[in-house]
């Protein structure tokens, strides 16, 4: 692959359900901010060149100032309302004429390790979009006004999970069209989807684990605490 990959790290959500009345991305996991500690494996990646940071309007500076010591990053921008407004202002911060792969990261996932963002990398080169998927261990249910309405095949689902990677041009076609049509995205790769492209899929990791609420943020301190998994994460 020709350019080094560029890396999106989302952290502009107002993170309510974690309910600590200030923005999640500056909550302390191990002793520093959760945006630093999810920026460092893109730092460290040697597949990555640039690292584009999208944080809450009122947290600009603050997030430019924790972020300086990373040599990668390149821009800190405010991000929007939705999911889609915050992936957009990163996307336009990207290095002009860039056309390699494109990868977008939710800050709230810290243990993000260097072999899923390369193997993200990968699928995504060959295929144009791939994505990380957890296969689910608990049987859903469809559930309506109290009552389960129909159980649904395991086998066949799985938990989107990020990095998300994406051909820089394709992303920007997918985008292109989903803002036309003004539709809301939950996540990147639905994009490329429902204009008919194919999504690669590479096997999730239950340590990628989003940190959404107070039990989360102690399960990522236990696993920093843990001697096994805690090295290194
Ligand atoms: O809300 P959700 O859990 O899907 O957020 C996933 C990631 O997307 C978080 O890191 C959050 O900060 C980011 N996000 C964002 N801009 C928004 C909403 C969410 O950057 N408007």
């Amino acid at each position: 692959m020709s350019a080094k990959a560029l890396a999106i790290l989302v952290a502009a959500g107002r993170g309510e359900r974690m309910g600590a009345g200030r923005p999640k991305a500056f909550l302390s996991l191990g002793g520093e901010p959760l945006l630093l500690k999810s920026a460092r494996p893109f730092e460290a990646a040697t597949s990555v060149g640039t690292i584009v940071a999208v944080v809450p309007a009122t947290d600009e500076e603050a997030a430019r100032q924790l972020l300086a010591p990373l040599r990668k990053i390149v821009a800190v921008v405010a991000g929007g309302e939705r999911r889609q407004d915050s992936v957009l202002a990163g996307l336009r911060q990207a290095p002009a004429g860039f056309d390699g792969i494109v990868l977008v990261h939710d800050a709230a996932r810290p243990f993000v390790k260097a072999a899923l963002i390369d193997a993200v990398i990968d699928a995504a080169a060959r295929t144009g979009a791939a994505l990380p998927v957890l296969p689910l261990v608990d049987t859903l249910k469809r559930v309506r006004e109290g009552r389960v309405v129909e159980t649904l095949d395991r086998a066949e689902l799985g938990a989107a999970q990020t990095p998300q990677g994406f051909r820089m041009d394709l992303l920007v076609d997918a985008y292109e069209q989903a803002f036309r049509d003004r539709v809301t995205l939950s996540d990147e790769a639905v994009a490329v989807e429902r204009i008919g492209r194919p999504v690669a899929v590479v096997p999730g990791s239950a340590l990628n684990r989003k940190i959404t609420t107070p039990e989360d943020l102690a399960w990522a301190e236990e696993i920093l605490a843990s001697p096994r998994v805690g090295a290194g994460a």
